[in-house]
């Protein structure tokens, strides 16, 4: 959908049929009516195997579990998750009545070897966050790294990611891409770790809290330059959007709307190559690079600097030596 010449898209639903409410910020919430739930198929193992399962949740819309994911939740011995509440609405929603337990970054430390132990009795453990794939920004690799330490089995159901989301609805390039997690907030070691990426030829993500995002926009379009980016909010929920611009319009947008509602991803495109000279100012640097370095050297040295083809460089470089004389 497109708005004021701003490239723009949201995915909007009319409230109705199933009477619930839309999320209007944040939360795991059912942000589109949603139909009768399809039974989750008894063809899926009524057991997940023991072991440590990474389980997926949805970024919003409670549509996106997965039924592999349903299924793990539905046979482990337990789900360690972030919040209990946030948890147990998901697991309310499909029935789901495997006991709950907190792990996240305030008791990790305590919970840890006891969930090991657990997992040494040949239990079946389950790991989710609040929203989308536990670790990415999320509680859990300690964990894992521990589990896989001590030998013991880590296996996943993988699903919804925010970043992942985002990036395919950027229309930036998604085939090589650095996924910066949150920036730094105190704006100078922002500024440093956006330089450290600046060169990288990929499309950079980030996760950004809304009260910072004009402010994070502002420093990405000084320190990586003029490129396309896109802002995408909300996704899978009932205001999803993604906002398209350069990183320059992005930041003066977000300046002066104010912060946006609910949640946020950044994706910013790879640099933009610098335009090659035009002839006549090729002629003019290989001319004085032949009458200083000679026709093979100025070929070499116009070639490294301008990316043309040193061949077609050195019969031009040639040429203007052939004048000369
Ligand atoms: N583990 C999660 C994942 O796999 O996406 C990310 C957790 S991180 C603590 C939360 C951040 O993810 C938010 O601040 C926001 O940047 C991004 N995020 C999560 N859900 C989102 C959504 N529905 N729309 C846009 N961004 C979202």
């Amino acid at each position: 959908m497109r708005r004021g010449g701003k490239s723009t898209s949201a995915a909007k639903a009319t409230s109705g049929g199933s009477g619930e409410e839309r999320e209007p910020n944040g939360g795991l919430g059912p942000s589109k009516p949603e139909p009768a739930l399809p039974p989750i198929p008894t063809a899926l193992p009524a057991s997940p195997a023991p072991g440590l399962h990474l389980v997926a949740t949805p970024i919003g819309n409670l549509g996106d579990v997965s039924l592999r994911a349903l299924a793990v939740l539905r046979g482990a011995d337990r789900i360690y998750c972030e919040d209990t509440r946030v948890t147990a609405r998901l697991l309310g929603r499909y029935g789901v009545k495997t006991p709950l337990e907190p792990y996240h970054d305030h008791n990790a430390k305590t919970m840890r070897p006891a969930i090991l132990a657990a997992l040494g009795r040949g239990e079946r453990v389950a790991l989710v966050s609040d929203a989308g794939t536990p670790l990415v920004c999320d509680p859990g690799y300690k964990l894992v790294r521990a589990a896989i330490a001590e030998g013991l089995p880590v296996t996943a159901a993988p699903g919804a990611s925010a970043a992942l989301t985002a990036l395919i609805l950027s229309g930036l390039p998604p085939d090589r891409f650095l996924f910066g997690g949150f920036l730094p907030r105190q704006r100078a070691a922002r500024r440093t770790a956006l330089a450290g990426w600046a060169a990288l030829d990929a499309t950079l993500v980030f996760y950004e809290a809304p009260p910072r995002l004009a402010a994070a926009l502002a420093d990405m379009a000084e320190i990586l330059g003029a490129r396309p980016a896109a802002v995408a909010r909300e996704l899978t929920k009932f205001h999803e959007e993604v906002r398209r611009g350069s990183l320059e319009e992005l930041a003066s947008h977000y300046r002066a709307a104010g912060p946006p509602r609910g949640e946020t991803v950044v994706v910013v495109g790879p640099p933009v190559p610098a335009p090659p000279p035009d002839e006549d100012e090729i002629e003019r640097r290989l001319r004085a690079a032949v009458a200083e370095l000679g026709v093979r050297d100025a070929a070499a040295k116009l070639a490294a600097e301008t990316g043309l083809p040193r061949n077609a460089l050195y019969r031009q470089a040639l040429t203007i030596r052939e004048e000369g004389r």
